[in-house]
């Protein structure tokens, strides 16, 4: 069945939920959409079950067996799924009477640590670094300074290295400025949780908190590991405290209380903590106890490491090595007395140090001199300063050190191996050539964002470029082709604030583009009340999908209700974020005149309103709400109604758009303004067009985004819209019937003409 109609986009339209209004009650208990029901079971095991699963739920586990009494954090690569979970489990975790909190930002997650600074509770925080530490660290260096007596410890997901979706820099840097202990675990599950439960009991010794960077293959590596009971809290919801301690000043980080802080810092927590990391041997020596050279390696790379001594015959799949290997699981503070131990006696040591600067070496150079060891010391001058470690690299730089002190190994089979492995670069770089053009990330097919962007490109041919401030979310995705729109991004929310030195200086508006994650996290305050206050020309666009999709579409406050009561398909089938108004009464409510709201898949309304925007004689802040409910969760949503709605034959009607491959011309302007995944190009069936046409193919979700450009930037008629109906109707047969047998005719009259 088929209709030549576009106007009505698929995902718009009312929802039956409730709406909590702004800051009214939470969406069912911070329901997040994706199921944890698997890994929260496993956060119950008890002694002696088997945990298999990976690192980042590891850790999950761990913080219960350490008896920590609150979990806050803000969610992000590669350690979404600790908060994920805990916010799940919250009924479990209230049982055994622990807190947990899905912060607004990291600087909340950090700031809820305070609790630990008084009271003797153990408390844990997680968040993205290096991104999340920044915004966090006004809180941090606050915590730092003040100390703590319950333990304290921060899961930061190291987001370096290939696939890191961030800025690359260091946490490393942190534990420096403001004496937090830093732990770099071995890759390993039960090295891990050991680790965990350590982490609490050096906070507790030294006063520091105690952060744990965990890259994206420690969060994600799988194994298994002997668990333990969880630990009820001493303090906790369900054993409440009669009140706070007796008022101590040195509690609060303030003069004069801060310079007392400082000495405690270099005179007391920081030799506790290095006698705690030396008595507990949390760094490991491994291999031969002497040896003419030794490596020093940072916990989280040692899996990398052993896989490239292996390809020396220096190392067995089960870690043992020829070579010693100081394995540092806590980076910050190191302990001399083990650093020169290791380094006495030998000819040269290697440090394996990944990001720059090179802060471990540097300070174990310091260390070696202070001791008058006399081993060479190698790192950054064999392996690269920047970029992450693979074994490829570390080979490299391996081969130069072995080579150097002649120290073993099978140097010709590793010489041989780099170079079949450049041999075969080589080769694909040679087939390859430009035959496959390079794919960039993109929207979900279907995404809500993508027809805004097709708005604003054919905004630009009426007004010329226009400086775009991007932002962090989904919609960075716009950066990449077919859009290739954005000037700058500044951080998570900051886009209207970085378009403040941009504004006065530009002839037309420039843009400020912000999801509603971005908006709750910080664009309310940095960029909108800023510009308020001072009372800006400015445009600030804010993409309402209803949750932070990027990190995996957890809630935020303006998360529609979801309603407990079945709803149709139909209904579901429907958008919801227009059901919630709480980012546009939060606007009106800080004096915001100008704003309009807009369905993101009405592509001729965005571009009146892109324009109206740009032109208005207004001379203050104008707000475009733009709203559609992020495909992908709408999806998740949808498809198991859909599933149970079929179980029970009822009539379902979906919506695929197609082109009609008579019409297309092979021009792909449809293409290059939308970038869909699912609208791509085949070879044509007509022997006399030689260029491939435009052809939907079946991952199409039915947006309505193509008929809606094909509309707005009057290009050609070749997009028809499909209704599949599954389980008809006797009407919907009849129907059919009278529509074939209209277009089986015209079809003869026009063969007969
Ligand atoms: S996750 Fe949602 S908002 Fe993000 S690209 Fe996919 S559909 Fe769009
Ligand atoms: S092919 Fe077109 S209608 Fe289908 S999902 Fe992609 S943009 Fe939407």
């Amino acid at each position: 069945m088929q209709a030549r109609t576009f106007p009505v986009p698929a995902a718009e339209g009312g929802w039956p939920g409730r709406n909590p209004g702004s800051g009214g009650e939470r969406h069912n208990g911070g329901f997040m959409e994706v199921s944890f029901r698997r890994e929260i079971e496993l956060l119950r095991l008890g002694d002696g079950a088997e945990f298999r699963g990976e690192g980042i739920l590891a850790v999950a586990k761990a913080l219960l067996q350490a008896g920590v009494s609150y979990i806050g954090g803000y969610q992000g690569a590669p350690v979404s799924h600790l908060l994920d979970v805990a916010v799940q489990a919250r009924d479990y975790l209230a049982e055994l009477g622990v807190h947990v909190e899905a912060c607004a930002n990291e600087s909340a997650a950090a700031a809820m640590l305070g609790a630990s600074i008084n009271y003797p509770m153990r408390g844990a925080a997680t968040w993205k670094s290096i991104v999340g530490t920044n915004v966090a660290s006004d809180a941090l260096s606050n915590l730092a300074s003040a100390g703590v007596v319950g333990g304290t410890l921060i899961v930061l997901g190291e987001d370096y290295g290939e696939g890191a979706s961030v800025i690359q820099e260091r946490s490393h840097a942190y534990a420096l400025k403001s004496s937090i202990c830093l732990f770099d675990p071995r890759p390993n599950l039960p090295t891990i949780v050991d680790l965990v439960e350590q982490a609490f009991e050096l906070s507790e010794t030294s006063n520091m908190p105690v952060m744990m960077e965990l890259r994206i293959r420690a969060c994600h590596v799988h194994g298994r590991f002997r668990a333990k009971d969880n630990r009820r809290p001493l303090i906790s919801r369900n054993a409440r405290l009669h009140g706070p301690p007796e008022f101590n000043y040195d509690r609060l980080s303030h003069p004069p209380a801060t310079f007392r802080q400082e000495k405690l810092k270099a005179d007391v927590r920081m030799p506790a903590a290095r006698k705690f990391i030396g008595d507990r041997n949390i760094n490991e020596f491994i291999g031969p106890v002497r040896g003419e050279v030794g490596l020093v390696v940072q916990g989280g790379l040692f899996n990398t490491l052993i896989r490239a001594l292996q390809q020396f015959e220096l190392a067995d799949i089960g870690g043992r090595t020829k070579l010693p290997v100081l394995v540092l699981n806590a980076v910050y503070p190191l302990v001399p007395e083990q650093i020169t131990r290791f380094c006495a006696g030998k000819r040269a040591v290697l440090v394996v140090e990944e990001g720059q600067p090179e802060f471990i070496e540097q300070e174990i150079a310091t260390i070696l001199r202070r001791g008058d060891v006399q081993a060479a010391l190698h790192g950054k001058d064999f392996l690269p300063m920047a970029g992450e470690y693979t074994v490829e690299t570390m080979l490299r730089g391996l081969l130069v050190f072995l080579k150097r002190y002649g120290s073993g190994g099978n140097i010709a089979a590793v010489e041989n191996w780099v170079r079949e492995i450049e041999q075969r670069r080589g080769d694909a770089q040679h087939l390859l050539g430009d035959l496959l053009p390079t794919r960039p990330p993109t929207f979900c097919v279907g995404c809500p964002e993508r027809p805004v962007f097709a708005a604003l490109k054919l905004v630009q041919q009426e007004f010329g470029p226009v400086h775009i401030a991007g932002d962090i979310g989904c919609h960075a995705f716009a950066t990449f082709e077919p859009f290739s729109l954005g000037n700058s991004i500044l951080g998570y929310g900051m886009s209207l604030a970085s378009s403040a030195g941009v504004r006065p200086m530009m002839a037309t508006r420039p843009i400020a583009v912000m999801g509603d994650g971005g908006f709750w996290h910080n664009g309310l305050l940095s960029g909108v009340t800023s510009t308020l206050l001072n009372r800006d020309d400015a445009i600030l666009l804010v993409f309402k999908n209803g949750y932070t999709s990027a990190t995996g579409t957890q809630e935020i406050i303006s998360t529609p209700l979801q309603t407990e009561q079945p709803v149709d398909v139909a209904q579901a089938q429907r958008s919801r974020t227009h059901t919630d108004r709480t980012i546009e009464r939060t606007l009106t409510g800080l004096g915001v005149k100008w704003l309009r709201t807009v369905h993101t898949y009405r592509v001729s309304e965005v571009m009146k309103t892109l324009r109206a925007a740009l032109t208005s004689s207004y001379s203050g802040l104008k707000v475009i709400v733009a709203e559609g409910e992020c495909q992908l969760e709408r999806e998740r949503r949808v498809r198991p109604l859909m599933a149970r709605a079929l179980q029970r034959r009822e009539r379902i009607v979906r919506t695929r758009f197609g082109v009609d491959e008579d019409v297309c011309t092979g021009d792909h302007s449809c293409i290059r303004l939308s970038g869909c995944p699912s609208l791509t190009v085949k070879t044509s069936s007509d022997p006399l067009k030689i260029d491939p046409v435009a052809s939907v193919n079946h991952g199409c979700v039915g947006c309505g985004l193509c008929g809606e450009v094909a509309h707005a930037a009057t290009l050609c008629p070749s997009f028809y819209r499909a209704e599949i109906v599954q389980h008809p109707t006797g009407w919907d047969r009849f129907l059919d019937r009278v529509r074939m047998g209209a277009i089986r005719l015209m079809q003869r009259r026009a063969v007969i003409s």
